[in-house]
């Protein structure tokens, strides 16, 4: 069975970052926290961990973490920096199949469909720890952070103040859904961004379908209840409304014979939908979204009810479930930040992802831009921007550790070679029916290849099965397509 045994550990993510035991002269003990907090010098928050010594490694610190962050610790040089790492989700990043992926088994939901980060691979390690708190202000003149924990609103817990003390801070806070502003998008719209989003979606629509099955329902009702509604025609809000409408044709028309016909899918964009794609590509997914069911409306949404969504030509819209996806935006967390800032409102950073304005300071992802003064473009907020940030800054901070300049103000010196260079790999959208978009060139003028249909959808989804993040996921996920293949999707609750 060694055979068993290899594959074991290679599915446990710890392999993945490779913490090596701590030098002779740094005490386990030290790394934990002191068995009376001592106080902090601001009020309300337990100094937790506190600066660390030169006798140590340093301290990278980063407020997380998915994508850029999830890189960044997979190459950082754990001999050099103890990790610290804050994040109001374990676990997170969640795709538009992740909604009719998940299983009643927890362990299998969340693996498929939506990516997964362990906590456990960074916390065991002496010295490094995991913290599911929110990052609450930043003090970058004492190199402190100030956390609160995050209670869900499920545990009737006040949120434990704390605060860390870092070498480097590396900001990787993510963004928002935007909503412009228009009034009841967050009261009545659900997000397509974290898993309980997801979970979310998935509760509601089995809801509606189940009551919409109860006698005595008027037939508006029942329409109105199993309408979906999708606002956005971005790449996330076509393969949202793909992916839905091949679960009512493969699994609800089945399995809900009574209320079929009344089920309906509604894309509602402003422009163009895929308007990223050329044209060529774009005629296809509309095709392919429209045999497959999903009505495509352009409008402007005004105004978002209960049970309406108002367009600004004044048509009501009436809905049963509304899907939330026109972009994303500098979180609450960002704005507040005084900082310098790129056009659009990101964190400001220079060429090598640094924060010029403070030391020790970086910010990758969807959070961060290019000053004006780089006279670089603010790159996309895509995954495959966060993720070779976080490479490439992985790569500098161990640079930097090597050369000396791995504790707090130490880095004043050194030089951080080559600047970050963004290279655009291409886009990928599925358009649901095992059809999908791959358009692998530059730009949309730029020459290269570009194709749609069945071959794109397997490029599509062997892409996604190697950027989850162990190989004991990627099996949770594989296994869970084929059984979905074959027996169709669970449409229980959970
Ligand atoms: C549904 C969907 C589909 C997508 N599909 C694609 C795709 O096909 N291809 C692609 O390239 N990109 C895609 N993207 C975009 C991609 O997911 C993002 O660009 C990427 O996740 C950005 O990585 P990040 O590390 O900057 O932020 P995130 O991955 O958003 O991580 C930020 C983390 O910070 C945490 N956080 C926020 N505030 C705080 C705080 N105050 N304290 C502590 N923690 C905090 C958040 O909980 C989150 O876990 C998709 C996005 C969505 C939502």
């Amino acid at each position: 069975m060694a055979w068993l045994r290899v594959l074991a550990r290679l599915s446990r993510p710890s392999s993945k970052f490779p913490f090596s035991p701590p030098p002779p002269s740094f005490s386990t003990a030290a790394a934990s926290f002191p068995a009376t907090q001592p106080p902090s010098p601001v009020a309300g928050y337990i100094a937790g961990l506190g600066p660390t010594v030169q006798a140590r490694r340093s301290r990278a610190w980063w407020c997380w973490i998915w994508w850029a962050g999830c890189r960044l610790m997979k190459s950082i040089d754990t001999n050099i920096y103890d990790v610290v790492c804050v994040s109001t989700e374990e676990s997170h990043g969640v795709h538009p199949t992740a909604c009719f992926n998940l299983r009643r088994n927890p362990r299998v939901s969340f693996r498929c469909g939506a990516h997964w980060s362990d906590s456990a691979c960074i916390s065991h390690a002496p010295g490094s720890y995991f913290f599911l708190a929110r990052c609450a202000a930043l003090d970058p003149e004492s190199h402190t952070v100030h956390c609160e924990t995050v209670t869900d609103g499920t545990i009737s817990l006040e949120p434990w103040k704390f605060q860390v003390s870092y070498d480097k801070l590396v900001i990787a806070l993510g963004a928002e859904a935007s909503t412009f502003g228009i009034n009841g998008v967050k009261e009545h719209a659900t997000f397509l961004r974290e898993v309980h989003h997801a979970q979310e979606i998935r509760r509601k629509l089995l809801l509606n379908l189940m009551l919409s099955d109860v006698p005595g329902i008027s037939e508006e009702e029942k329409r109105r209840l199993l309408h979906c509604v999708v606002i956005g025609g971005g790449p996330t809000g076509v393969e949202f409304s793909g992916e839905l409408s091949d679960f009512i044709i493969s699994d609800v028309h089945e399995r809900y014979t009574h209320v079929k016909e009344y089920i309906h899918v509604t894309l509602i964009e402003a422009n163009e939908i895929l308007s990223s794609f050329d044209v060529r590509l774009r005629q296809y997914a509309t095709k392919q979204l429209t045999k497959s069911g999903v009505r495509l409306v352009r409008g402007v949404v005004k105004d978002v009810q209960p049970e309406n969504i108002i367009l600004n030509d004044g048509t009501k819209v009436p809905y049963g479930l509304l899907v939330w996806s026109t972009g994303v935006g500098p979180s609450q967390f960002t704005r507040s930040l005084e900082l310098p800032k790129s056009p659009g409102g990101r964190i400001g950073v220079d060429e090598w992802l640094r924060v010029p304005s403070i030391q020790d300071t970086f910010a990758i992802g969807d959070c961060s831009g290019f000053l004006e003064s780089t006279q670089k473009t603010v790159l996309p907020a895509l995954a495959q921007v966060a993720e070779r940030q976080g490479k490439y800054l992985a790569r500098l901070l161990n640079q930097i550790g090597k050369a000396g300049g791995g504790y707090a103000n130490q880095a004043k010196n050194i030089d951080f070679g080559d600047q970050f260079v963004y290279k655009h790999l291409g886009s990928m959208a599925t358009v649901g029916r095992y059809k999908a978009l791959v358009d692998l060139r530059q730009s949309k003028e730029a020459k290269g290849l570009s194709l749609a249909g069945f071959v794109s959808w397997f490029i599509w989804r062997s892409a996604y099965l190697t950027r989850v993040v162990s190989w004991r996921n990627r099996f949770y996920v594989a296994i869970n397509w084929l059984t979905t293949l074959v027996f169709g999707r669970d449409i229980s609750r959970i």
